[in-house]
């Protein structure tokens, strides 16, 4: 889709979703300013940018104007979610493609996926008449948007890259105010839930590659990431700040990179193994991992359905470490 001639509508703001919302909506006259530090985002009508990085905006021609400019404002406010990971977006150059498409299934966002040939580009597929309340109760296009934090990870290594977007739209959506914090821990839990209950037996890499299994598939995956975060966070760190170096590093946006190499760069930056002794673990396991000790460290407790989260000290810390506002 051709650009305008004219992007005069060129807004600098903080992360404020309902200021971005209402801004958007309201398309006030241009406001400018220069200012673009990494925690900022600054928006025109087909590119945000966070420094210099940028994620273009192609909206369907077929889409009409009021409707092209409401999918926008979702996309600067999903675009704007995923700043709360370490503050920029992880690849300087990336594209979000939106088509709309007759859906009867209750889904606002039936399918979503990430192409990665010369250029990177987030493919959104909109049901037609999706409100914009029903879009940002949707967890695909942040899901989505997650996959641009790591590598393409071939099909060994989908359970890692599954895993990834499955930890981070829950977490992102919950820092950047989309989700309730509380409600984002209950549909991890949910979805570790389900994970749960697929029993083939099969190794977690093998079934990765197998295209079946999804639900361990995804949230084992996303176990993986909520243990090597709280891992981390023991020491000082984050999965979010190991994250972001590895972008300076060594993220690149198309090209493969086999799994376990990925983890031992992580390590790398991290320092010590924690990536991959647990990557080990997880890839070999036959039976969903037990999340035990990281639920008593976030003082989580209780069955599928209804998680209870206790008021010790430590464990309110650590729980908003991870999903609080940011
Ligand atoms: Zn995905």
């Amino acid at each position: 889709m051709a650009r305008p001639a004219l992007t005069l509508r060129v807004l600098t703001l903080r992360p404020s979703i309902p200021c971005l919302i209402a801004l958007l909506l309201a398309c006030a006259g241009p406001v400018a300013a220069a200012d673009t530090t990494a925690t900022r985002m600054r928006i025109d009508q087909d590119e945000l940018r966070s420094g210099d990085h940028v994620l273009h905006i192609q909206i369907a021609p077929d889409i009409d104007p009021d409707r092209a400019r409401m999918l926008r404002a979702w996309l600067a406010e999903t675009a704007q979610a995923t700043l709360a990971a370490y503050g920029r977006f992880p690849l300087p150059d990336a594209t979000i493609r939106v088509s709309e498409v007759d859906d009867r299934g209750s889904s606002p966002v039936p399918w979503g996926q990430t192409s990665r040939r010369n250029s990177v580009a987030v493919l959104l597929y909109v049901r037609k008449g999706a409100s914009l309340a029903e879009l940002r109760a949707d967890w695909t296009a942040v899901h989505e948007l997650s996959h641009l934090f790591h590598p393409y990870l071939g099909d060994d290594g989908r359970w890692l890259a599954e895993g990834l977007a499955s930890y981070y739209q829950n977490v992102l959506r919950a820092r950047s105010g989309l989700l309730d914090e509380a409600e984002a821990w209950r549909r991890l839990d949910a979805g570790f839930g389900r994970g749960r209950r697929e029993d083939s037996g099969m190794r977690l890499d093998e079934l990765s590659g197998t295209r079946h299994g999804t639900m361990r598939v995804y949230w084992a995956g996303a176990a993986y990431w909520l243990e090597t975060d709280l891992a981390l966070r023991e020491r000082g760190s984050s999965l979010d700040a190991v994250l972001s170096r590895y972008a300076d590093c060594c993220l690149s946006g198309s090209g493969e990179v086999a799994p376990a190499d990925f983890v031992a760069q992580l390590d790398r930056i991290a320092g010590g193994d924690i990536f991959s002794r647990i990557y080990r673990r997880y890839a070999a396991s036959r039976e969903f991992p037990s999340l035990d000790a990281a639920y008593a460290k976030l003082g989580l407790s209780g069955t599928s359905g209804e998680l209870h989260f206790s008021d010790r000290n430590d464990a309110v810390r650590l729980r908003r470490a991870v999903m609080g506002r940011r």
